[in-house]
């Protein structure tokens, strides 16, 4: 796995808790910043659509300047795109982005919440986002963030008035932050949200508008800026050494894995919100007319009056001697009413108090990892570095029956060590995102408990609660059991302490073709949870299947160890998919997930368990021509696909290719985007037209449209401009422009059948315009628009074939869709059928 190292360079104190769960340790200043927030009773929401949406200059004035609770609402996690650091894609790029997120938001100081709603690809209107996402329920989610969050403004980062303009998900999210904030507070809307929150009224709505919506910087500078405010987000903030834009890109820059990392900004910055609902604020600010003082809560004002004081009259050089006035408040604090104000002004104050005591209290696991049922040992770590007088009194474990009660006086700085033991319950959930519990739907998770909505991640399933006295008053802390350990080559780290299964499989390939009646060797890895773990394994398949053995004796002496078996996998004579899934019996208790740990250094690792499968393909395809090459762009998985079946694909360094040099394949595939990302193709495309001039077949899949056109006019052998045409619907309706073409008969016949079960998307980067010797050979259009034509043409050039192909086959070859394999193996057969050779080409 990959690890970038861009944190070496962070030495502010006031960002080591960036670093993977590592505990905050205060200083001063941010004690200072820390109190000053307390002492903010005012919450600001930011609602967009993904990670990456969200403007870091925004969240950081409003949490660093304005001190203000701060929370961006990312509807999604981000699954839809790609990944520049590592292999994760889909539901486990969306893991990694959700931890990108904490890790961003750990920076500029600000929270994080989703909803259920799934990233599922492009899409180009809200109408589509909204029916694929299940509009109820993303908007219930929305409410419930209100409800629960109780923002008094909502910052919008997309304009819900400008549909179509961009990301459907984007408009999306405005639409429903709007429609929210008017319904938030009904109690009948979502009536059944009521049993754990209560309504809640905002007081007023922006858009966070930016130049790009008027056109050109000229043009905004020109407009009517009466309803909006300006804000000055380049604010320098003595108490960090840092600029309020400096820590805005150091948070941007946590979203490594969409390629974020960027160089800091410092200077005067402008930033315009546009009021969209509630009244005008009359003095530049947001909360202009809210009360966020102590006072807005019932009681508050004695807390208050505390408070104020500590923060007046701050001491940096001991600021522990304001400990009896923080523990007098959080004891007034504890009589306020309001649920609301409490629990979240009483979490930020123990950590005050914490922090200003110089306690620190940490409970680490034995290792990273245990297993239910398991003895596990806690090592406990107390210690009160300033006070005279502190008595630990009890430390609980939560979730397990294991308590100690040392009732023991903490001395100044003298370190406590306690270690506790017990059993894990045998009914301790696993640890694993809980939005991947269940199967969702294309557009939202699956999540049945209403309280885990919203939450950013998985609750950690032990927390030790430490019972202090200080200052006559008791008060308990809650920590996270974390795993603490160290690396010669890295210093010392935190982890999740993680419930995992006794046992664990995995299938490497998750998609199997048989494209013929071949029996293919599958090699099941399995992984021990803990020491000593005999079972057997057996391969669930579909009907028809036949796999040898019918199940395997395994044996495993050490936890983390991993062993392999090999099952014989036939398929039938027939077309036939489904899936083979590895079934694990120890003792009287299967097992069926794999376990896929995430590990970099910006984020925390994480485990996560999905169903342990592949898919099994059995289709009767046809090919000609075995050898192909393969110039691979910006990187797809198209040559394992193609090799899957039967074919030869070498990959060629596009450096190397020269007159002749291609001669010998059959087909020449250019990977995506190749002539967006390979300056040295351009010069190349001579040497691959004469190729195809002697004879050969050249397909190019798609290339973004614009960049390589300004410098590049030879993508083909004929005119062809690309466009930014695509049909994001996967089911769209396909029409056979050129049924009796080649493309389409030879040697697997294709329908409109073949068009069934594709993913994500039919393709994008249509050409929109060709010369006369190219045949389009189908056509398609999303709903609404009109019909495109670009996705496949084909011209003959001197004895070979040029075609050109914005089908989404990087997506659906390594999915295993049976009917776009038959269409690149019929692309990659062209002109290889000698008794009608060329005959079919032209429709
Ligand atoms: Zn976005």
């Amino acid at each position: 796995m990959k690890h970038f190292w861009v944190f070496l360079f962070i030495s502010t104190v006031f960002f080591t808790n960036t670093f993977a769960q590592k505990p905050e340790k205060l200083s001063s200043a941010e004690l200072f910043h820390e109190i000053q927030k307390l002492n903010f009773l005012g919450t600001a929401l930011y609602v967009a659509a993904h990670p990456d949406d969200e403007n870091t200059n925004l969240i950081s004035y409003l949490s660093n300047h304005k001190k203000a609770r701060t929370v961006y609402l990312s509807l999604t996690r981000g699954d839809g795109g790609q990944n520049l650091i590592g292999p994760e894609l889909r539901e486990l790029l969306g893991v990694l982005r959700t931890q990108e997120l904490l890790a961003a938001r750990n920076v500029d100081g600000g929270e994080q919440w989703f909803t259920r709603a799934n990233d599922f690809g492009y899409s180009k209107h809200p109408n589509e986002t909204l029916k694929i996402w299940d509009k109820e329920k993303v908007l219930a989610d929305v409410v419930w963030a209100i409800r629960n969050i109780k923002p008094d403004v909502i910052i919008n980062r997309f304009d819900h008035r400008t549909p179509g303009s961009t990301h459907g998900h984007h408009t999306s999210s405005a639409v429903l932050s709007m429609e929210a904030f008017d319904l938030a507070n009904n109690p009948e809307v979502y009536p059944e949200q009521l049993k754990w929150t209560t309504t809640w009224q905002p007081k007023r709505s922006f858009y966070n508008t930016s130049w790009w919506q008027y056109g050109s910087q000229e043009k905004f500078a020109e407009a009517d800026k009466s309803g909006m405010l300006k804000l000055d987000v380049g604010t320098y903030y003595p108490e960090f050494g840092l600029s309020n834009n400096e820590i805005a890109a150091m948070a941007r820059s946590q979203h490594l894995c969409q390629g974020f990392g960027r160089l800091t900004d410092r200077g005067i910055s402008a930033i315009y919100i546009e009021l969209i609902k509630g009244e005008m604020p009359t003095n530049n600010d947001v909360f202009d007319g809210i009360n966020t003082t102590w006072s807005r809560v019932k009681g508050g004002d004695a807390v208050g009056d505390i408070l104020y004081k500590v923060e007046e009259r701050f001491d940096f050089q001991n600021p522990s001697k304001h400990i009896p006035e923080l523990v007098r408040a959080y004891e007034l604090l504890q009589q306020v009413e309001d649920i609301h104000w409490r629990t979240l002004k009483s979490k930020q104050l123990k950590k005050i108090i914490l922090a200003t005591a110089g306690i620190y209290l940490e409970a680490s696991s034995e290792s990273g990892s245990t297993t239910p049922g398991s003895k596990a040992v806690i090592h406990i770590e107390a210690i009160n570095r300033t006070l005279p007088n502190v008595t630990l009194k009890q430390i609980d474990i939560v979730g397990v029956d294991a308590k100690l009660l040392p009732n023991k006086t903490l001395g100044t700085n003298q370190k406590e060590n306690f270690d506790i033991g017990f059993t894990v319950p045998e009914n301790t959930s696993y640890t694993s995102p809980y939005w991947l519990n269940e199967p969702g739907t294309l557009g939202t998770y699956m999540v049945k408990d209403q309280k885990l909505i919203g939450k950013s991640e998985t609750p950690s399933g032990f927390k030790a609660m430490f019972s202090l006295v200080i200052d006559d008053v008791e008060i308990t802390f809650e920590k996270d059991v974390i795993y603490r350990y160290s690396k010669p080559d890295k210093g010392e780290l935190y982890e999740p302490f993680a419930v995992l299964p006794e046992v664990t499989s995995k299938i490497d390939e998750k998609v199997l073709i048989f494209a013929t009646m071949d029996t293919k060797e599958v090699q099941v890895k399995i992984r021990a949870g803990k020491n000593d773990v005999n079972g057997s394994v057996v391969l669930d398949h579909p009907a028809g299947w036949t796999i040898v053995p019918t199940s395997i004796p395994f044996s495993i002496a050490q936890k983390g160890e991993e062993i392999s078996v090999k099952f014989n996998v036939t398929p039938p004579n027939i077309e036939s998919e489904g899936k083979i899934a590895p079934k694990i019996t120890v003792g009287n208790k299967v097992y069926v997930k794999e376990l896929v740990e995430i590990d970099y250094d910006h984020i925390p690792k994480q485990s996560v368990l999905l169903p342990s499968e592949a898919k099994v393909v059995r289709m009767n395809i046809q090919k000609s021509g075995e050898h192909v090459a393969y110039i691979m762009g910006a990187g797809d998985k198209v040559p394992e696909s193609l090799e899957q079946i039967g074919y030869q694909v070498h990959m060629v360094d596009p450096n190397t290719i020269q007159n002749g040099s291609l001669d010998k394949y059959d087909a020449v595939v250019i990977g995506i985007r190749a002539y967006n990302v390979i300056e040295t193709l351009k010069f190349k495309q001579p040497i691959l037209f004469d190729y195809v001039k002697k004879g050969g077949t050249m397909i190019v899949q798609y290339n973004t449209a614009g960049r390589w056109s300004n410098q590049f006019d030879n993508i083909a052998p004929y005119n062809m401009t690309l466009s930014r045409d695509r049909v994001t619907d996967e089911n769209a309706e396909v029409k056979i422009l050129a049924p009796k073409n080649s493309l389409v008969n030879f040697p697997n016949p294709i329908s409109e059948a073949d068009f069934d079960g594709w993913v994500q998307e039919r393709g994008l980067y249509f050409p929109s315009q060709w010369s006369k010797e190219f045949t389009p050979i189908l056509s398609m259009k999303d709903e609404g628009e009109t019909e495109k034509q670009g996705s496949l043409i084909i011209a003959p050039y001197g004895e070979g074939h040029y075609i050109y192909t914005g089908l989404s086959f990087f997506r659906e070859l390594p999915v295993g869709v049976s009917g776009a394999y038959k269409l690149f193996a019929n692309m990659l057969s062209v002109g290889k059928d000698n008794v009608k050779k060329n005959s079919n080409v032209k429709g």
